[in-house]
């Protein structure tokens, strides 16, 4: 390896990059430490070589995704899906029912073998140390955790202990998160007279005792009404933005995508689009009007013969992207009445960038034959 400039990056043989800031004389560079052994300290490291301090920032990736296919038998589960999530982000796995969301996290949480490509979590590689990685997530599931017979501190206290906390240690730990998820004033509640919402914070507490880098959250408000998943998504976002910990989750609800600061959308086991929300949004031009209707088909043909407009089918209703929705749908109400029964014009939604991305809605559950994308009709 090079001897670096100042603020150089370098990449490392594992393909990581540093940052360097050299202050002092340069001397020989040796060859750099062990990257993985940097990669487990804080942001800003100081390392002394000879005479030389060198600080490096770590620019590594929070998480890594290289090429990951999973098959369940002859079922394909991800088809060679790939990304990065840097730190502090709160990264969102958008996609409907069986596209691949739950086996990714199962991968990353090492519950799952790799079969093909390249996992690493945390700097940890989750085949060649699963220990590593673990130690750097905390992981809920959709499937409920709590012991719902227990309080909510005696089921921090049962899970710190499977983490090897004890004594004064667990203590401050379970006062910690339990006030950073708001539940503190619950703590000696069973856990089954919760509501959901409560529940669930309860769980992302458990799993941040051991003060994880990284949360994976498989569709953490599954079942949580609006006002629960409204504030869900604030303690999310302190978590993040107080004490830095960096999230990825899983959803299929387009307005929970839109909260996160980055998003890969999946579909069928691949990944079909990745960016900011608004860089995805912009991926559909003008408006966007739906056309619900009880005969689709046949308001469809109509458009189409009338204004030569190609709709999208999804349901009972029909998708219409153009600039200058409102006239069109002027024309519609006026030229069709009686022939839908609502007319709605809209900016372009996450749900818009998925119809055009597969001619499916979000809702849509998977084909039966996986493996093909099945297409919705275009009428
Ligand atoms: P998602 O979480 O996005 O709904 P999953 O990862 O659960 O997607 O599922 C992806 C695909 O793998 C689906 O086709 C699903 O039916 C299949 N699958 C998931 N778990 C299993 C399993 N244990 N055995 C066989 N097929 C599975
Ligand atoms: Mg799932």
């Amino acid at each position: 390896m090079e001897l670096p400039t100042s603020l150089d990056k370098v990449a490392t043989p594992h393909g990581w990059s540093f940052e360097f800031e050299l202050t002092g004389e340069e001397t020989e560079w040796e060859q750099a430490n062990e990257p993985a052994v940097t990669a487990r300290k804080p942001l800003w490291t100081k390392w002394q070589r000879h005479s030389v301090w060198t600080y490096c920032e770590l620019s590594m990736p929070a998480v890594t995704v290289e090429q990951l296919e999973y098959r369940y038998g002859e079922r394909t589960a991800l088809a060679g899906v790939s990304f990065d999530v840097a730190e502090g982000e709160i990264f969102g796995l958008l996609g409907p029912n069986g596209s691949g969301k739950t086996t990714l996290f199962r991968i990353l949480s090492t519950l799952l073998p790799v079969q093909t490509g390249k996992a690493i979590v945390g700097g940890y590689d989750v085949s060649r140390d699963p220990d590593g990685a673990r130690r750097q997530i905390g992981v809920t599931f959709q499937s409920p955790s709590l012991d719902i017979k227990l309080t909510v501190l005696e089921n921090l206290i049962h899970q710190g202990r499977l983490y090897g906390l004890t004594g004064t240690r667990l203590r401050t730990r379970c006062a910690e998160v339990m006030e950073q998820l708001g539940v503190a004033d619950r703590a000696r509640d069973y856990a089954e007279r919760l509501s959901g919402g409560l529940k669930r914070r309860v769980e992302i507490a458990k799993c941040l005792l051991h003060d994880p880098r990284i949360l994976l959250l498989d569709e953490p408000s599954t079942g949580l009404d609006p006002g629960a998943r409204y504030d869900l998504w604030k303690v999310l976002q302190s978590l993040r933005d107080e004490h830095g910990v960096t999230i990825l989750v899983t959803t299929h609800l387009m307005e929970e995508a839109d909260r996160c600061t980055r998003l890969a959308i999946l579909d069928l086991g691949n990944l079909i689009a990745e960016g900011k929300p608004d860089e995805l949004r912009s991926m559909v031009g003008g408006d966007s009007l739906t056309i619900q209707s009880d005969q689709p088909e046949q308001l469809s043909q109509k458009l189409q013969q009338r204004f030569g407009v190609q709709a999208s089918r999804i349901g009972d209703a029909l998708r219409i992207e153009r600039e200058g929705g409102h006239e069109l749908l002027g024309e519609i109400a006026t030229g069709f009445p009686g022939e839908f029964r609502s007319l709605t014009l809209g900016k372009p939604t996450l749900e818009d960038v998925f119809i055009k991305l597969t001619g499916r809605d979000l809702q849509t559950t998977e084909s039966p034959t996986t493996g093909k994308k099945k297409r919705g009709s275009h009428v």
